[in-house]
């Protein structure tokens, strides 16, 4: 193990999102947009059911295969 893993807490500093350096008041990760990351992971359901696809029909897929883009 070389590299720094990217979601896994190790020790006591590193954010488990991206693994950089936690900062006071972002605990534990390293800034609010790790901290929104790993919510928005939990509220769209990677972490809470992992295996299940949580796949909703919220905003998943765009429609994209409706007409011809630009000619
Ligand atoms: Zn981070």
């Amino acid at each position: 193990m070389g590299t720094v893993a990217s979601m896994r807490p190790r020790g006591k500093s590193g954010c488990p999102m991206c693994g950089k350096p936690v900062m006071e008041g972002h605990k534990p990760f390293c800034s609010a947009r790790c901290r929104q990351l790993d919510l928005g992971r939990w509220l769209s359901g990677s972490y809470a059911i992992p295996g299940e696809p949580a796949t909703s029909d919220d905003s998943a897929t765009p429609p994209q295969e409706d007409k011809d883009n630009e000619s």
